[in-house]
């Protein structure tokens, strides 16, 4: 039997373009920052059906030395906790590169109701560039996705941190990691 929290499920935001971008570039500026320390910059958030801000993540793979540390499964952790539900068909999470498989996986476990990110990711993509486990058999409730906001930005972004790290390969390797307490 379901608890009385699964009867009241609410629709996802409906966020405008505007508020996509918008939400977009605040992400891909975050996800540079953390860049900066060493890390694969991403960055995610989910966002409950009122738009407010629940759970944030960045790319946290090299700090931890956790496989799992990618943006998206931090943000779905944190947003599970705060709600104390496992479930966030209501909720919309937005991520600056396109989710790879574990986190695709993830995201359909957790019900998420909507997917919005920006950069397609050709070589480990999984909601339509390499797979679409969003549509797959597998895939047990309905997820909306959106791809390809500010997709120009995330890209640039990303390979513009892929060649500052062969440029400081020459001896000095990677920045130092830091700790930081921003918020989403
Ligand atoms: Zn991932």
């Amino acid at each position: 039997m379901h608890s009385a929290k699964s009867l009241t499920v609410q629709s996802p935001i409906e966020l405008s373009s505007t508020q996509m971008q918008a939400w977009m570039e605040r992400l891909i500026e975050r996800a540079r920052r953390f860049g900066e320390r060493g890390e694969v910059p991403v960055s995610a958030i989910v966002l409950d059906h009122h738009g407010r801000c629940i759970g944030h993540g960045i790319n946290q793979r090299e700090l931890n030395n956790d496989p799992l540390g990618h943006a998206e499964l931090m943000a779905i952790q944190q947003a599970c906790r705060l709600r104390g539900d496992w479930r966030l068909n209501d909720c919309t999470l937005l991520v600056t590169l396109e989710p790879c498989p574990m986190c695709a996986g993830a995201l359909v476990q957790a019900r998420v109701g909507q997917v919005i990110f920006a950069a397609t990711d050709p070589k480990r993509g999984a909601m339509g560039s390499t797979v679409n486990l969003a549509t797959h058999i597998s895939a047990h409730h309905r997820m909306t996705v959106i791809g390809g906001v500010q997709a120009e930005e995330a890209k640039e972004m990303l390979s513009s941190w892929f060649k500052q790290r062969r440029q400081r390969s020459d001896g000095t390797g990677a920045a130092p990691f830091q700790t930081d307490s921003t918020t989403c």
